[in-house]
């Protein structure tokens, strides 16, 4: 068996602990003779599965007791739609912080939904190379939220700051925040947000889980007409269980939280590895004169490195030789071209330094 150094954007590397005890455990989770795949929802073996992977999390992310966590399905882009639904239903506006592809797809959800969702600051004027400025940030009168993606995981810039959501009359709105592609990457101030979500299938899990923070005192203000599985406070209240939920998304989220913990010895050390790791491709990229990334320093995502070469015709080369040194899924977005480099949380240190020597004798053989 051979795994190789995986950088795709999501769904993405999982940690390898985490696999082969999901492996180990696959089909006699624990001596019941059965597969965490097979056994009811309601089971006490999975509801203790649930409630440990929520416990682990609320440790590991500092969550405050008026926050509920709802493990979820229909990925971060239901949540475009699921939030305004939520939020909304006393009036006023969702407003947008624009800085990339994912925001835009957000905007557009809720401007469908609910026409008006005012962009309140954007970074489009600079091609979204450096994120708008708390002074830039100017809500509308009627704001009800803002809503901002943390890190574009396409574009690849991050905020360096959380926002503050201020209305023009001095009243503090919730702030919503998408976190797909940097939630768990490092320590969060959770009690600054009013809604947290993410799709799993970066830092937190395979695809099919979504994961939702809110704090409990938005769980009142849903529109009357909105889909009842999407509703928050149905959620909160049967413990992410109207439906049936993603059971082995949540079981692997859960190994996942248990290796932050143990293995990584959690948030803080997460933070240092996945700073020293982007410290490195990004000083490697600028140090070459044949790679190269447009993104103001400030705001160079931690977790996905877009980056071009001198010569997009090497492209395909690029791509094929890497892949044959075993390094995976380097190829951009389809709609920016050239490279990405992903490196959540399970990617680890070595994949960037086998990286950056690949680049380094790539460069020399045709720089
Ligand atoms: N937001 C961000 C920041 C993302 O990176 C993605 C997926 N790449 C999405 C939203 C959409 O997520 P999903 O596919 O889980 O709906």
């Amino acid at each position: 068996m051979t795994r190789h150094f995986n950088f795709c954007a999501g769904p993405a590397a999982l940690p390898q602990p985490v696999l082969e005890r999901a492996r180990d455990e696959l089909l006699d989770y624990q001596g019941r003779g059965l597969s965490v795949m097979e056994m009811s929802h309601r089971s006490a073996e999975f509801v203790a599965i649930a409630e440990q992977a929520e416990r682990d999390l609320r440790e590991l992310l500092a969550i405050p007791d008026n926050y509920r966590v709802l493990f979820t399905q229909g990925g971060a882009t239901l949540q475009f739609a699921s939030v305004p639904y939520n939020l909304l239903g006393r009036g006023g506006s969702a407003n947008f912080l624009h800085t990339g592809i994912w925001g835009k797809k957000a905007i557009a959800e809720a401007r469908h939904l609910f026409g008006a969702a005012p962009v309140v600051a954007s970074s489009e004027a600079n091609g979204h190379s450096a994120v708008p400025r708390q002074a830039d940030i100017a809500l509308s009168d009627d704001a009800a939220y803002l809503h901002y993606t943390a890190n574009e995981t396409i574009g690849g810039i991050e905020f360096d700051y959380v926002p503050q959501a201020v209305r023009p009359d001095g009243t503090e709105v919730p702030l919503v925040c998408d976190m797909s592609s940097s939630i768990l990457s490092g320590p969060l101030d959770v009690s600054r947000f009013g809604v947290i979500y993410a799709g799993a299938q970066k830092n937190i899990g395979p695809a099919g889980l979504t994961l939702v923070i809110v704090r409990d005192d938005l769980l009142d203000q849903a529109c009357a007409e909105m889909p009842s599985l999407m509703g928050y406070k149905a959620q909160a209240e049967a413990g992410s269980m109207v439906n049936t939920p993603a059971t082995y998304g949540w079981y692997l989220a859960g190994l996942v939280f248990q290796w932050l913990k143990h293995d990584i010895g959690g948030l803080a050390a997460m933070d240092a590895l996945n700073a020293r790791k982007a410290e490195k491709l990004y000083a490697a990229i600028d140090g070459s004169g044949f790679y190269s990334n447009p993104i103001a320093p400030l705001n160079r995502s931690r977790m996905n490195v877009p980056f071009v070469l001198a010569d997009d015709r090497l492209d395909k080369a690029f791509l094929a030789e890497s892949e044959r040194a075993g390094l995976l899924n380097l190829k951009g977005h389809r709609s920016v071209g050239g490279m990405r480099a992903s490196l959540y949380n399970a990617v680890p240190e070595a994949a960037v330094d086998a990286l950056i020597d690949f680049m380094a004798d790539f460069e020399r053989r045709n720089g």
